[in-house]
């Protein structure tokens, strides 16, 4: 079995310290676009060679309590400075970020101080704990209410320890909740709760930051076929693992061969748990890996250990055994063709058909709104993207003082934006609450 020990390692105290140092000597501007955050990362340094690292901390998190993550997985153009430092390495601001992240406990930290109004918060992805404490921070008292065991959404399952580690999520969930706002767990909305009973229970404002969790099938035949499953389906399976259950046994069986179809960035973690766990792997793409969904890196490290790619196939259909399960991902090869207007289009080679054979079959297109629990709540429409109806130029709904965040709101966006929708659904909120 391969290693699912954190694969980047991060900087020792004195590396950042002598970093950040360096850094101001040499700069007195980070290059590129502005931290999207709002992070002033100049005085975050500033107060890191003075030695006051919880002052940095502080400063950090404030604008981004992600630091943990984003220090890890973000990749900003500012956060790899062009400055170098005395082993002749770039400096990078995000590797500073994420050493503050890691190594300062805040010891008690203060519940913030709330007396406004009560909000609701569904969902506990990066949309829904930015929003939670944007408007914690203005002084509303914020619950959070998630269907899942554990809090994070996305990044509590959907990326694998050797990148973000399980327990440094954790870390960063706590700090939501050390500082007074309320998690509550196992709790469906359309079910356990719902927006007419949050309403009478005193809630003023409610934002819907429920993401978009459920993989979107191929849409070919034979997808019920055994041995096929979702990637989002098996990155959840692994992280109920470390709960004692064996998921991946017992509801997910992988075989020792997988073949992962598609490019979205939920199928390459899938396919990067497979490997560790001594499966061949091969990824099957319909366009060239480079319009893969995830960061080159991404793709350069799957490559590293083992993961094979065959690039131009569409898949057609799932062949099946005799007794239903999986056998083959049938595809045709495609390609680019510029016409005589200089048009791009793809083009199918329909004489020829290849069959990729494996026992397991990872679906990895796109992820969609579970919408299921939605139709229960009246008022609140899906466009045909999935995503919720907007107003224009506002994260509000078509219900008075319902708003939306993250990926509910707007699909396919990336970790960044998706913490940036947080905030400006808490920023509607507190205008319509303060109106
Ligand atoms: C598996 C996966 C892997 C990803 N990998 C990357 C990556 O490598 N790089 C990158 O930039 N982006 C990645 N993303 C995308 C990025 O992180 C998204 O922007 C993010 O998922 C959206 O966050 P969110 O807060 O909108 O929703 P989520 O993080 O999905 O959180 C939604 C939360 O709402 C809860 N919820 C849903 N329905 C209900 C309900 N009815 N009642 C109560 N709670 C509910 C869920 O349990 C979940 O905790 C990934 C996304 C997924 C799903």
């Amino acid at each position: 079995m391969g290693s699912f020990k954190e694969i980047h390692l991060g900087l020792t105290r004195k590396t950042a310290v002598d970093d950040a140092r360096t850094f101001l000597e040499r700069e007195r501007a980070l290059k590129g676009s502005a931290c999207a955050l709002g992070t002033d990362h100049l005085a975050v340094l500033r107060l890191l060679v003075k030695k006051d690292l919880t002052g940095a901390f502080e400063k950090l998190v404030d604008a981004n309590p992600f630091a943990a993550v984003t220090g890890r997985l973000c990749a900003e153009p500012y956060a790899e400075t062009q400055v170098f430092n005395r082993q002749s390495e770039r400096i990078s601001v995000r590797a500073i970020e994420r050493f503050l992240a890691d190594h300062v406990k805040v010891k008690a930290p203060t519940a913030l101080a709330r007396s406004k109004q009560k909000v609701a918060i569904i969902g506990s992805g990066p949309s829904g704990l930015m929003a939670a404490w944007e408007l914690s921070k203005k002084g509303y008292r914020v619950t959070v209410f998630d269907q899942a065991r554990m809090a994070g959404g996305s990044l509590a399952y959907g990326w694998p320890e050797f990148l973000l580690p399980f327990e440094v999520m954790e870390q960063v969930v706590r700090f939501f909740t050390e500082r007074g706002i309320v998690l509550e767990l196992n709790t469906i909305f359309g079910r356990n709760i719902t927006l007419a009973g949050l309403k009478d229970a005193g809630f003023k404002a409610i934002v819907l930051a429920t993401g978009v969790g459920v993989s979107t099938p191929l849409g070919i035949s034979g997808e019920c076929a055994g041995g096929v499953m979702g990637a989002v389906d098996l990155l959840r399976a692994w992280r109920e693992s470390r709960f004692g259950v064996d998921a991946m046994n017992t509801f997910l069986p992988v075989g020792k061969k997988v073949i992962v179809a598609g490019g979205g960035l939920a199928g390459l973690h899938a396919a990067r748990i497979c490997v560790r766990l001594g499966r061949e792997v091969l990824v099957v793409l319909s366009g060239s890996d480079a319009d893969m969904k995830a960061d080159a890196w991404l793709v350069r490290e799957a490559a590293e250990e083992g993961i094979k790619f065959k690039t131009f196939m569409r898949p057609e259909k799932i062949q099946e055994d005799a007794s239903g399960c999986f056998k083959a991902l049938v595809c045709r090869p495609v390609d680019y063709r510029v016409d005589k207007e200089g048009r791009l289009s793809v083009v199918a080679d329909d004489e020829t058909e290849l069959a990729f054979e494996g026992d397991t079959l990872i679906v990895a297109a796109e992820n969609e709104a579970n919408t299921l629990f939605y139709h229960t709540q009246p008022g609140l429409t899906f466009k045909e993207d999935g995503s919720l109806v907007l107003k224009a130029d506002s994260t509000s709904t078509e219900l008075r003082g319902v708003f939306a965040a993250g990926a509910v709101a707007v699909p396919s966006i990336g970790l960044l934006e998706t913490i940036l929708s947080g905030k400006k659904a808490a920023a509607d909120a507190d205008h319509y609450l303060s109106a």
